[in-house]
């Protein structure tokens, strides 16, 4: 393997590659374009194209793509050849400068929740010049954002860059409170961990559930699952760390920073860790490497599956949202400081991230909704559907104190007085410890845990970076105006300790007690989708993302009905699809497999005078009695599925999906598992879960 250092951001129309080969004024027209938004102008708009063109047919690229995120599916792309006919029917490479900052996909195929009816016909895609441009499969990629004619917003990068520049204004008011004069910008850093799982190709194709939904909708427990930990602590696979290498050297060409990659809990399940970037790039990268890593399982006769839940009763799959705010000047703000004054800078930091995340919950709760992290919110592996805090037990009495005005006694049990002069010492607590909590603080960072693996990070941003501004906005207000700094500091940040503690929660997120005791604090506990999803429109909400230019409220009204819209067909796919297997396939399998055990039965009866009871008498028995119980629970599904047909209103549907439908493939599924643990293996007509999870030597 190459050196990194040879192969990282080489596929990357970079920062190095542009002041190569761009023309000095026109390189500091693009770096003031990245740095403050404004608009390259036609000229140079030109000249960058016509540079990146050069570069990446040099790179062996013979096509172009705006690369984007609609707002349902992982990226499109719609790939044009720089190739131009000349007059005297030769062809020419081109690639003009209009081409690099605007394109017209064909968007009719893209979920718009009614926006472009409502206004255009069409949408655009626009040059996003802060994230850079990169090859890939010989296309070159430039990342954009996608909008109607009127401006609104059709993917998930709009409302992040937006998301971005609203924390951004509303943190430059505090940090410049503190004394920070030099600060010109504060962005905010992610890392998204990523788990997932490697099947083999061969297994999957045998499995209709996993080519059409992405996840088993049939399967018993294997003998062995995860009970013994061998995996996580395990040596990693031959056939698994070659594509681990293959991976790691596509994302370092495309300039992802993979950095380290291990096996998690489940068998087949393993993980992969970005270093951390800025929050739009990292939103890419996540793109990018979701996407990757499927390309390259292919390459290895595998396939990974990025579903949050491919296989019930076995862990499932998440996405880590390791998150934190940064100046242009390098002070990350959720690092606790050595001095009083970087420490009060922390300490209200802080709190805008306690007061966000109890006061936008819901939202919180939604970004992370969908029909597949369902099955993982609120099971027992994952962090549950409430939303709650675990800030540590040193940082929360520290917290304790401030509120009630008394002494800090520290784990070096000197006194501290608590005023911003004489704030403590902060630990850096950053182990770890608390695996069950949704949001936790580690170190100087947060993690958000509850993602879905298959989502993409926008989401969940765009709510994080909005909520926290609208804290920064409020605390902004008071002290801008204030004539005693200090103290009014200190009186805002206990009046928000004070406010919302009811958000942290340092126990164990599993235990039944907490769903109790979440809901005397208050919390929302919002298990489903369906469930969920009325927060969106909700007017608090609404007013928080117009406030700070995120979302209009008909943008908000749109995505409500695209996620409605979206949960609706996944579970209508996933009915379809168990009613196929039941029908086709199994039903058929096992009324076999007992016309095989009667014939025995029959032989054997036939070889005595009186009535014996066999094993081939009894199976028959049982047997056909759960297969009558299969064939009427596929018929309830499909009963439920036609009722869809008459429920009118988006929200109702879904409700009714959830209510009837579901409960209709839980009941069916029950039934169908117990048969399989009574056929044989070469009768059932798919692989059983030990073969899919161990099926990757
Ligand atoms: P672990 O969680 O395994 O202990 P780390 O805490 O070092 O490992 O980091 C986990 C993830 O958090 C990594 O992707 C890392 O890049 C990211 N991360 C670390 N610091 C920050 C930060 N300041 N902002 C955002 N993400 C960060
Ligand atoms: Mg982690």
């Amino acid at each position: 393997m190459a050196k990194i250092s040879e192969i990282f951001g080489s596929n990357v129309f970079g920062d190095a590659v542009m002041k190569q080969r761009l023309p000095k004024e026109t390189y500091k027209q693009v770096q003031r374009t990245i740095q403050t938004g404004k608009r390259l102008d036609d000229e140079a708009a030109r000249i960058v194209a016509n540079a990146m063109k050069d570069w990446a047919i040099e790179k062996g690229a013979t096509h172009f793509t705006h690369w984007f995120q609609p707002m349902t599916g992982v990226t499109a792309e719609k790939h044009d050849s720089f190739i131009s006919p000349t007059d005297n029917g030769g062809v020419i490479m081109e690639f003009s400068g209009k081409e690099l900052v605007r394109g017209e996909p064909d968007a009719s195929s893209f979920p718009s929740g009614g926006l472009r009816a409502t206004f255009e016909a069409r949408g655009y895609t626009a040059w996003d010049p802060t994230s850079y441009a990169f090859i890939k499969e010989n296309v070159l990629c430039i990342p954009t954002a996608f909008c109607s004619y009127g401006g609104e917003a059709l993917d998930k990068k709009t409302p992040l860059l937006r998301s971005m520049d609203a924390l951004n204004r509303e943190c430059l008011r505090i940090v410049k409170l503190f004394g920070h004069e030099d600060v010109k910008h504060i962005m905010t850093t992610v890392g998204p961990e990523q788990e997932y799982f490697l099947i083999d190709r061969k297994a999957y194709e045998k499995r209709k559930d996993i080519i059409y939904t992405g996840r088993t909708l049939f399967g018993a427990k294997p003998p062995k699952g995860q009970e013994l930990d061998d995996h996580y602590f395990g040596s990693i696979k031959p056939r698994v760390q070659a594509f681990m290498n293959d991976l790691n050297e596509e994302l370092w060409k495309v300039g992802v920073l993979a950095k380290t990659e291990h096996n998690e809990v489940a068998p087949a399940q393993h993980e992969l860790a970005p270093i951390f970037t800025t929050g739009n790039l990292a939103a890419d990268h996540n793109q990018l490497t979701m996407e990757t890593m499927q390309r390259v399982a292919a390459r290895h006769g595998m396939v990974c599956l990025l579903h949050e839940k491919p296989f019930a009763g076995v862990n499932g799959s998440g996405k880590h949202n390791n998150w934190s705010m940064s100046t242009d000047t390098g002070i990350n703000l959720l690092e606790p400081g050595d001095t009083p004054e970087q420490n009060a800078l922390f300490l209200l930091s802080l709190c805008a991230v306690i007061q966000a995340v109890d006061d936008y919950q819901d939202m919180l709760r939604i970004s992370v909704a969908s029909a597949g992290n369902d099955h993982r919110l609120g099971a027992n592996e994952a962090p549950p559907a409430i939303i709650s805090m675990f800030i540590g037990d040193e940082l929360g009495a520290i917290l304790d104190a401030i509120e009630s005005g008394t002494a800090y006694v520290g784990k070096e049990r000197e006194q501290l007085k608590i005023g911003v002069h004489v704030l403590p010492r902060f630990p850096k607590d950053t182990t770890d410890r608390n695996r069950t909590s949704p949001f936790a603080f580690t170190g100087n960072k947060f993690e958000f845990r509850a993602p879905g693996s298959s989502a993409s990070i926008s989401g969940v941003n765009v709510v994080l970076n909005t909520a926290v501004a609208e804290s920064l906005r409020q605390y902004a207000d008071v002290l801008e105006n204030s004539t005693d700094f200090e103290n009014d500091l200190q009186s805002l940040i206990r009046r928000v300790i004070h406010d919302h503690k009811r958000i942290i929660f340092n126990g164990n997120g599993y235990d039944d007690a907490w769903v109790t005791e979440a809901a005397n604090r208050g919390l929302l506990n919002l298990r489903t989708t369906p469930e969920a999803l009325p927060y969106y429109i909700a007017e608090k909400n609404v007013e928080l993302f117009t406030r700070h230019k995120v979302y209009s409220r008909i943008e908000m009204e749109a995505r409500y009905e695209i996620h409605l819209e979206h949960y609706c067909k996944v579970l209508n796919i996933e009915a379809l699809t168990m009613i196929d297997m039941a029908r086709r396939d199994i039903l058929p399998a096992v009324s076999r497999y007992i016309h095989e055990l009667s014939d025995t039965a029959l032989a054997i009866q036939s070889l005595t005078t009186s009535a014996v009871s066999t094993f081939e008498s009894e199976q028959v028995a049982e047997m056909s009695g759960l297969l009558a119980d299969a064939f009427h629970k596929t018929k309830n599904l499909d009963a439920a599925l036609f009722g869809a047909k008459f429920v009118t209103g988006s929200q109702a549907l879904a409700d009714y999906y959830r209510e009837r439908v579901f409960s209709a493939m839980a009941e069916l599924r029950i039934t169908i598992d117990q048969l399989e643990t009574m056929t044989p293996e070469d009768v059932w007509p798919f692989p059983s879960y030990g073969e899919l999870l161990f099926s990757v030597k």
